[in-house]
This record gives C-alpha cells, structure tokens and sequence, in this order.
C-alpha cells in the first residue's frame, strides 16, 4: 500500500502527461455515431479542461481533491463523457486514498489496458463505450472480488438515487 501511494505521488509529482502524443486526427463526420472515432479536439472543446485532462490525458487528480472520493449517497456513477452506467454505489468502498474506490466495475462497461507509464505496470481502467481514462485498477480490495478500482471523481458523473428518474 505504502508502495502505491509513494508511486502515486510521483505521479502527482510528475504531472506532465502525454497528451496528443498519440493524437489521432480523424475526420469525424455529423453523422459518425461511433463515440471511439472522435477527435482530440472534440474532447477538448465538449469537457471542461480538468476533465479533459484525466480522462483524455490520462493525468490523476491530487488524492482528497475530486468531488466524489467522500461521497457516501445512494446512486450510479456514469463516464463523464459519454454517461455510460460504470459503478454502482453499493461497490463503493473507503480505500482510505482520497480517490473513489470500487470493488467492481457494472457489466463489461470499464475495460483494462496494460499500462507501463512512470516506470511502473499497472492495469489502466478505461471506459469501454468512449475509450475515458478512469483510473486504475489494483488487486488488494477487500473481499469478495479482492479487486480496488481508483478511480478519478472527474471521469464520473454521480447520479444520485432520488434524482435517477429526472437525469
Ligand atoms: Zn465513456
């Protein structure tokens, strides 16, 4: 634990991300319903610049600085970019980070990718629908999955129990 939260701070430490280092410049047409083919610069112009930056740069949010990592409220947690259903809040759980941490992930709907970034290999979590990074995904959760998705507040959109019927 002590590892992570070292390797996590130099990440924080870090800051700088790849960004547009892989930047695809796809003519994306009115019509093109495939959310995965649009372009950095639609990203860019549709999210706010620090959603933008964790979920289309991959960068993480400072720990104990996102709006959900505290949040305790019955309800779903959807991509912040495209709304997919990702996390439910009954597999929330209190890592103790200060990121939102859950013990699984809802359907197929976040998928895992190898990710070899500041000279670590962690498992990167990725919104399947829209390709979003989220965050990570680590093997010390608490039982019965075992499993610790950290993820950042701002790749999700809480949707709180009361108000699911008016979203
Ligand atoms: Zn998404």
């Amino acid at each position: 634990m002590t590892k992570q939260l070292a390797a996590l701070l130099i990440i924080m430490l870090l800051g700088i991300t790849a960004c547009g280092q892989a930047k695809e410049q796809k003519i994306v047409t009115e019509d093109n319903q495939d959310i995965r083919s649009k372009s950095d610069g639609y990203w860019k112009e549709k999210l706010e610049p620090h959603v933008y930056e964790v979920t289309r740069c991959s960068a993480t949010e400072p720990a104990f600085s996102g709006k959900y990592w505290n949040n305790h409220e019955a309800g779903e947690y959807r991509c912040s970019n495209c709304g997919e259903l990702l996390f439910e809040s009954t597999d929330k759980f209190d890592s103790g980070t200060g990121w939102p941490s859950f013990t699984q992930a809802q359907g197929s709907s976040v998928e895992t990718k190898k990710d070899i970034s500041h000279g670590m290999v962690r498992e990167e979590a990725v919104c399947k629908k829209c390709g979003a990074h989220l965050g990570h995904l680590f093997d010390d959760g608490p039982q019965p999955t075992g499993m610790r998705y950290c993820i950042n507040s701002a790749s999700l959109d809480f949707k709180s129990e009361k108000k699911k019927d008016s979203k």
